[in-house]
C-alpha cells in the first residue's frame, strides 16, 4: 500500500531533506512565467521562453499527472576559514557533485521503490532544474516552503539553501498544505543586492543579476553591471547570505555536496587564469558548473581581477604569452579579449 508517509520516509531514507505533495493542477502562480517574462526579465535564457507553454500545465509535461511529488535537499556545508587577500566567489550549490545527475538518480531509486510499494503501474516524470517544470511553484504548494522576496524557497526549519526536484506522478495523492509567507516587512535582500536585480518584492530582473551575468549569459557582460560584479566568478549567494531565514544554516554532512577537492567557495583569480584550459576544466569537472565553456569562464576572471586585483591584472593580461598560449586558447577569443581590455583600462582608473 502507498501511502504519503511511506513515500516520505523513503525520500529522507535516499537523501532528500524535504518531501512534499502538491496538486497536479494549473495552479494560479504558473501564470507568473508569462508576465515575468513579457517585462524581459529573462534576458537571453531563451529556453525559458520556449518552454513557457509547458512551464503554464504540468499536465502538459505529464499529460496523467495527478500529484506532484517535491523535495528540498540542504547542500549548505561548513564554510571554510576565509582566505586573506583577493579571492573570487563561487556560489555553494556549484561546490559539491552536479546535482542535476545525483538527485536525478535519486528520484529514480525513489520511483523505483513506490512503484514496488504500489504494487500496480502508474505513470511518473522526474524533474530536476532543466526540465519544463515551474519547482517553486510547486514547493510552495508541497509545504516546502514560502518564495521569499529574493525569490528563493525558504523552509522555516532549514533555510533556502536548497536544490528542489520532484516527479509527477498519475496517482491520485493527498496534497499537503502551502507555507505562509514569512518575510514581513524584511527587505534585506533588496537592500543588499548590488546590481539591483531585485527590483520589487519577489521580482527578479535575472539581467541584472550577477548569477544571471556570469553563468547564463554567453555573450559580453555590460560593461555597466561589470564593476558590481566585484569578485563573483560564478554565480551570486548575497541575497541568501543577508536572509534571516539562513542565520544558523544547518551544515549538510552528505558526502555529494561538500566541496570537492580544489574546488572552494573562495579561488585565487591569478592562479585560475594562469591555469591552462584543462586545468581550468579542472574547476568546472563533475560539478553543476561543467556546461560552462572557458571562455565564459575566463570571461568572468578578467572582470573578477580587474575588480579585485588591479595591478596584477594588467600584468598577468598583457603578458604576449597568454593569448597565443595553445594550451589557454579560450584567452585568446575575441569575447574574453575584449573583457581584457576593458579589465586592463579599469587598473589605469584611480580607485576610491
Ligand atoms: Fe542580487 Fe546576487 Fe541575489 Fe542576483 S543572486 S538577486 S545579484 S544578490
Ligand atoms: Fe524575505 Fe527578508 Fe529573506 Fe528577503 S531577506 S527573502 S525579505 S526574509
Amino acid at each position: 500500500m502507498l501511502t504519503v508517509d511511506a513515500i516520505k520516509t523513503q525520500a529522507r531514507a535516499l537523501g532528500f531533506d524535504l518531501c512534499g505533495i502538491a496538486p497536479a493542477v494549473a495552479l494560479p502562480e504558473l501564470t507568473h512565467l508569462r508576465q515575468w517574462l513579457d517585462r524581459g526579465y529573462a534576458g537571453d535564457m531563451v529556453y525559458l521562453h520556449k518552454s513557457a507553454d509547458t512551464r503554464a500545465d504540468i499536465r502538459n509535461f505529464l499529460p496523467t499527472a495527478r500529484s506532484v511529488i517535491v523535495t528540498g535537499t540542504v547542500y549548505y556545508t561548513e564554510p571554510p576559514e576565509p582566505v586573506d587577500g583577493p579571492h573570487a566567489h563561487i556560489a555553494r550549490y556549484a561546490l559539491g557533485e552536479d546535482y542535476h545527475l545525483v538527485l536525478a538518480e535519486r528520484l529514480e531509486t525513489l520511483v523505483a521503490s513506490l512503484r514496488e510499494m504500489h504494487g500496480q503501474p502508474f505513470d511518473a516524470a522526474i524533474f530536476v532544474d532543466k526540465h519544463h517544470v515551474q519547482e517553486r511553484v510547486f514547493a510552495k504548494h508541497a509545504g516546502i516552503g514560502w518564495v521569499g522576496k529574493n525569490t528563493c524557497v525558504i523552509n522555516p526549519q532549514l533555510g533556502s539553501w536548497l536544490f528542489l526536484a520532484g516527479v509527477a506522478v498519475s496517482l491520485d495523492l493527498p496534497a499537503d498544505q502551502p507555507v505562509a509567507d514569512h518575510c514581513g516587512a524584511c527587505t534585506l535582500c533588496i537592500d543588499s543586492c548590488p546590481t539591483g536585480a531585485l527590483v520589487d518584492d519577489y521580482q527578479l530582473d535575472a539581467t541584472k543579476c550577477i548569477s544571471y551575468l556570469t553563468i547564463e549569459l554567453d555573450s559580453a557582460i555590460p560593461e555597466a553591471q561589470r564593476a558590481s560584479i566585484g569578485d563573483h566568478l560564478y554565480g551570486c549567494d548575497i541575497c541568501q547570505d543577508v536572509c534571516p531565514w539562513n542565520l544558523t544554516p544547518l551544515a549538510t554532512l552528505d558526502p555529494a555536496w561538500q566541496p570537492r577537492a580544489g574546488r572552494r567557495q573562495q579561488v585565487d583569480p591569478a592562479e585560475l587564469w594562469s591555469r591552462s584550459d584543462f586545468e581550468l576544466h579542472g574547476l568546472v569537472e563533475g560539478s553543476a558548473m561543467v556546461h560552462t565553456t572557458m571562455s565564459r569562464l575566463r570571461r568572468n576572471l578578467a572582470v573578477v581581477l580587474g575588480n579585485t586585483q588591479p595591478d596584477i591584472a594588467a600584468d598577468l593580461l598583457s603578458r604576449d604569452v597568454w593569448p597565443t598560449r595553445r594550451s589557454a586558447l579560450s584567452a585568446a577569443t575575441p569575447l574574453v579579449q575584449e573583457h581584457v581590455r576593458w579589465a586592463m583600462a579599469e587598473s589605469r582608473e584611480p580607485k576610491a
